[in-house]
């Protein structure tokens, strides 16, 4: 039988799981577990069906036809499709909507206890969604959470982080003081390195930072052995970065042609959004209107990207050789609902669904460097396995349908079973 824990402190959260218990377990904890699956994607593109994934360890072992019956301690997963867990490159664990039914800003009145309980509360969200990984671009306070989820404190989606980010003012913007900031977060823990070289939608989006300050910010990054991911909206910002060698670039909605084949020459990621972000934020303005450049120009902003988004999109999936990555920008209220990025990708965007799959599994799983760890359905890969009702690669909306979810072999969500309480 699986290990099925959360931890009781988050228990409402978890209210939606059934109440009924679960059979004492029958085999050795650390014995090879089976899960029988129907039909498996197995995150490159490839569709297996009637597979056994055998466990042990948090990790996959082996992958195999299925043949007799079930051993001990098996999970048929039924007619479920099975696939490695899905990978975010770009939420905001730390954004939350307060006490006041605002988005959350510092000096709000939200105690620090609240405010932690809330980034608790956005991960195990993101976890149930099928979220097993995240690059959460974040601040300082996302350290105790990766590292509460890394313990199994608490559940959540395996998180790395920035812990802050850069822009072309930061420790007054020289090219020396840019490389003193990116080693100062390496020190801090840093997972990767968050750099502003363009305004925000809502202000316009032109460049920002000088190609010498981007050259400094992701050149000490790389030297470091740390990933440097930049928010860039214009052309103009977008090239800048990928000239200097950055990793990967954000948002991108005004990339052009010339962006794109840029791209694909240098090899940056590229991870533009299609819809929830702007969905988010344009469905519920009452939780950000007066705060910053969320205001009425800020809100026609990004109605007015979202026609652009989307055939950014489109053309990113068609110019051969632009690595395509997923990522949402997942702010205060969208947590959770990562997968309605994907739909959009599909049905707004026309990128091809088992592209889009294939780009929230092994793809994000090369771009965050964790390639041979998570993303696939393989032996020797972590045991991060989610199932869905039918099929997304057929059906991108079953991405939204997930009824199964399991991180390092844990089981952490099994709709119609029951989850048992084992928190420590
Ligand atoms: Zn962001």
């Amino acid at each position: 039988m699986l290990t099925v824990r959360f931890l009781p402190l988050l228990a409402g959260l978890a209210s939606t799981l059934s109440a009924q218990s679960v059979p004492a377990p029958t085999v050795a904890p650390n014995a090879p577990r089976v899960l029988r699956a129907a039909r498996v994607l197995d995150g490159t593109g490839r569709v297996l069906v009637r597979q056994d994934i055998v466990l042990q360890g948090g990790r996959i072992t082996a992958i195999k036809p299925s043949v007799g019956p079930l051993p001990a301690g098996g999970i048929d997963l039924g007619d479920r499709t099975v696939l490695p867990g899905l990978i975010d490159t770009h939420v905001h664990l730390g954004w939350y909507i307060n006490s006041q039914d605002k988005m959350h800003t510092d000096g709000d009145g939200d105690a620090p206890g609240v405010s932690a309980l809330a980034h608790a509360a956005n991960a195990w969200a993101t976890l149930r969604a099928g979220f097993t990984t995240v690059q959460s671009i974040g601040e300082a306070d996302n350290a105790p959470l990766r590292d509460a989820i890394t313990r199994g404190h608490i559940p959540g989606p395996r998180v790395l982080t920035s812990l802050g980010s850069l822009n072309e003012r930061t420790r007054g913007g020289s090219p020396d003081s840019l490389r003193a900031a990116v080693r100062r977060f390496k020190q801090m823990g840093a997972d990767v390195i968050k750099i502003f070289a363009s305004k925000s939608i809502r202000d316009g989006g032109e460049a920002t930072m000088t190609p010498e300050q981007l050259q400094a910010a992701c050149g000490e990054s790389t030297a470091l052995g740390l990933r440097s991911v930049v928010h860039a909206h214009s052309a103009e910002s977008a090239q800048r970065a990928a000239r200097a060698g950055c990793t990967q670039v954000e948002h991108g909605v005004f990339a052009d042609d010339t962006t794109l084949a840029l791209f694909a020459e240098r090899g940056t990621w590229f991870d533009p959004q299609c819809g929830l972000v702007f969905r988010n934020y344009l469905d519920h303005k009452p939780w950000f209107d007066g705060i910053g450049n969320y205001n009425a120009v800020g809100f026609a902003a990004m109605e007015k990207a979202i026609p652009l988004a989307e055939a950014g999109i489109g053309r990113a999936a068609r110019t051969k050789g632009v690595k395509l990555v997923f990522g949402t920008d997942a702010v205060a209220g969208a947590h959770g609902r990562n997968a309605e990025e994907l739909v959009c990708r599909v049905r707004r965007g026309g990128q091809p669904a088992s592209d889009a799959i294939v780009s929230a599994t092994s793809r994000a799983a090369e771009s965050l460097q964790l390639g041979k760890e998570v993303g696939r359905i393989a032996p020797g890969y972590m045991a991060d396995i989610i199932a869905t009702a039918g099929d997304p690669s057929q059906e991108i909306e079953a991405s939204l349908r997930v009824n199964f979810v399991m991180r390092s072999g844990v089981v952490y969500r099994f709709d119609g079973h029951s989850i048992a309480a084992g928190g420590r």
